[in-house]
């Protein structure tokens, strides 16, 4: 599209992204062989609390990468690089091993069982032995597979509707759940939450942000709330920062909130201290 828009854009922009390519193949070269050599990447978690009950119901494993170098890459930048080259595949299943592999060591460290939820993108979808590879991790591991949340966008339920509604139906019969990541912004669209077999509902973060009362965000997410609850399914709002933000959003029954208010994104040790405090 670029060419079209005259010969002085399309240098420009040419040159531009001959840079950004040449950073991009190189930060995805640097991922890969960290994956391949086993270090630079960790999971950290992010409590989810009900604020009623005063406890916490969960948490979210978050990737982290920090280069040899010690520059740490956001995930807002290397998953979609990974995302693109197919490397998310490989990613994909160290983090779940590893997710698995922590709530067994939680178990042994004696903490109270609580849901973990781990991020799937499109390409693990895409594969066909994914569910078959969950069930051997599962059994491998010991985990017990209640423990275990998959969030996965709608995006990639888009993509191939029948067999990720097949694929979602081997995982729930394996007895993982199964959330939508996301929801509110983008491409939702209600009829999904009704189409494929999803426990929860995550509203999106970037719309929490724009909560304030009696503004558009607060009525559709007042609409979203309730459709998630008549259609039988939990909601956990994202992103959550305020006590405001906290306060409208349990007024809709929406009952689990997850972001910086209660708990930033923490290592393995820290989530463990951190629950160990709350129960004081
Ligand atoms: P996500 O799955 O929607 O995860 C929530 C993101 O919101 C996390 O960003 C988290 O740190 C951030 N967050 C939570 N509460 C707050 C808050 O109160 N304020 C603000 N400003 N941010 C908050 P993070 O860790 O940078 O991850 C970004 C995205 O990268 C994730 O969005 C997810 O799409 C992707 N991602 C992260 N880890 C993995 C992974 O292991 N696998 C895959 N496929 N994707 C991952
Ligand atoms: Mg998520
Ligand atoms: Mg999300
Ligand atoms: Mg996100």
């Amino acid at each position: 599209h670029a060419k079209q828009e005259g010969d002085q854009h399309w240098r420009f922009f040419s040159t531009e992204m001959e840079a950004n390519t040449q950073n991009r193949v190189q930060l995805l070269n640097e991922l890969r062989s960290d994956l391949n050599l086993g270090r630079g990447l960790e999971l950290h978690y992010q409590p989810q609390v009900s604020p009623t009950r005063g406890q916490v119901v969960g948490c979210e494993a978050l990737i982290r990468w920090v280069k040899p170098n010690g520059a740490a890459v956001s995930p807002e930048v290397f998953i979609p690089l990974a995302e693109y080259t197919g490397l998310i595949v490989d990613i994909g299943d160290w983090v779940f091993a590893e997710a698995c592999r922590q709530i067994v060591r939680w178990d042994r460290e004696g903490l109270p069982p609580f849901r973990v939820g781990i991020n799937i993108s499109a390409a693990q979808f895409r594969e066909p032995d994914f569910v078959a590879k969950i069930a051997e991790v599962i059994a491998s591991t010991g985990v017990s597979p209640k423990r275990l949340e998959l969030e996965i966008t709608e995006s990639v339920a888009m993509e191939d509707p029948e067999s990720v509604a097949r694929q979602l139906r081997e995982l729930k019969a394996l007895g993982l759940r199964v959330a939508v990541d996301d929801f509110g912004c983008g491409f939702s669209s209600l009829g999904s939450l009704n189409r494929l077999p999803f426990d929860r509902v995550k509203i999106d973060r970037a719309f929490v942000r724009e909560l304030t009362p009696e503004t558009a965000e607060d009525c559709i997410a007042t609409m979203i709330v309730k459709l998630a609850r008549s259609l039988g399914l939990e909601v956990t709002a994202e992103g959550v920062e305020t006590e405001s933000q906290a306060q409208l959003l349990q007024d809709m029954g929406c009952k689990e909130m997850q972001g910086f208010l209660y708990g930033k994104p923490m290592n393995a040790a820290s989530l463990e201290a951190w629950i160990r405090q709350q129960g004081d």
